[in-house]
């Protein structure tokens, strides 16, 4: 029996760190109540919840929610006219791509690179032939699988910074940069809010969070990591400034079948969901993208490759992994920051 089990409760948790990530600004004597902005919107297929302190908050949030329109119009794969679809369709043909098509790209390969693939954006026909772009969810027979494996690989995207042009290699290649868009878009909106004179405020993307400078009282902003195994309760609550906290795990969309559950996060090396033996990774880092990106990525490693990946970029982010057997691992950067019921292990 096939059965979605996409879980809405993310969206209340989503609130809900946001909310813990505020709580206590309210009572700050610094800001009045009206110089405080929040808005919540539905774009990127995710409830997104922006605020914004101090007396540009307003026009803050205005230009943010623009952004995010813009960008959803331009990366949506299934918006047809969108940059994606189109290159995705090949009709790009010899254009050059706008500039956060071509950041994306160009970053995209570079994750793909250091990450030896574990993280890879042509993974787009593996996630239409598991039935993720459209519900129709199916765990595709080992013939369908190689075939399609075929035309998955990065390595076979050239993208020439210098004329800002990118080509397949192959027919039938396509791209998705779901992994990484949600962390762009939260990075873009630090700038966005940045360029309207806000100071401090958060944004959060179906849970995760970016924020800006510090709450108004001069506290850093407190993010609430959701928990895969309970809705009742955080895994750790992180203390966060001018940084993004983003996790990716194989509970936020699935299906089940006989018994099985097929997640959405797919090993590039295997054209399957990922089974790392991880539940979810955190990623903490001041670059929204880079988290993003390297929270999907060190979710297909697993923990091993995981922790000597950090060993080698430890200047760059700090990660918390939770494990399927129960364990809660944790890079020595957020040692003053990071609380937990769970006992850290400390890398
Ligand atoms: P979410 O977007 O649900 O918060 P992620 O950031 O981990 O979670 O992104 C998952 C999305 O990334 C998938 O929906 C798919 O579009 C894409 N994706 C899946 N596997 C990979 C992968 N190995 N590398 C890059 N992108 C991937
Ligand atoms: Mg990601």
């Amino acid at each position: 029996m096939l059965q979605e089990q996409r879980k809405i409760t993310n969206r209340f948790f989503a609130a809900a760190a946001v909310l813990a990530a505020l709580a206590g600004a309210c009572a700050c004597p610094v800001f009045a109540e009206e110089e405080k902005v929040s808005r919540e919107i539905f774009a990127m297929d995710t409830v997104m919840t922006l605020t914004a302190y101090g007396e540009h908050a307003g026009e803050g949030i205005d230009a943010a929610v623009d952004e995010i329109t813009r960008l959803d119009a331009l990366l949506s794969t299934e918006k047809k006219d969108s940059e994606v679809a189109r290159i995705n369709e090949g009709v790009i043909g010899d254009e050059s791509l706008s500039r956060d098509t071509a950041k994306l790209l160009a970053e995209s390969l570079y994750l793909y690179g250091e990450t030896d693939g574990a993280f890879d954006i042509t993974v787009y026909p593996l996630m239409q032939l598991w039935g993720f772009t459209d519900g129709n969810y199916r765990v595709p027979t080992e013939e369908e699988l190689a075939e399609t494996m075929q035309v998955v690989g990065a390595d076979d995207i050239s993208y020439d910074e210098g004329t800002g042009k990118a080509a397949f290699g192959k027919e039938g290649m396509e791209i998705d940069f779901g992994g990484i868009a949600k962390g762009y878009t939260s990075g873009r909106i630090m700038e966005i809010f940045k360029e309207n004179g806000v100071e401090s405020g958060l944004v959060s993307l179906g849970g995760n969070v970016q924020t800006l400078g510090r709450k108004p009282d001069g506290r850093n902003f407190k993010i609430g990591i959701q928990n895969p195994d309970k809705d009742s309760s955080f895994l750790a609550v992180i203390e966060a400034a001018d940084e993004a906290v983003i996790t990716s795990g194989g509970y936020e969309r699935y299906f089940e079948e006989d018994g099985v559950k097929y997640h959405h996060i797919l090993d590039p090396k295997t054209g399957c969901p990922a089974r790392s033996g991880l539940l979810s990774v955190s990623i903490v880092s001041p670059d929204g993208l880079l988290a993003d990106g390297l929270s999907t990525a060190l979710f297909v490693m697993g923990e091993e490759d995981a922790v000597s990946f950090w060993k080698g970029h430890s200047d760059s982010f700090e990660m918390i992994l939770y494990t399927e057997d129960g364990r809660l691992l944790a890079t020595g950067g957020l040692k003053d920051r990071l609380t937990s019921d769970y006992e850290i292990e400390w890398i």
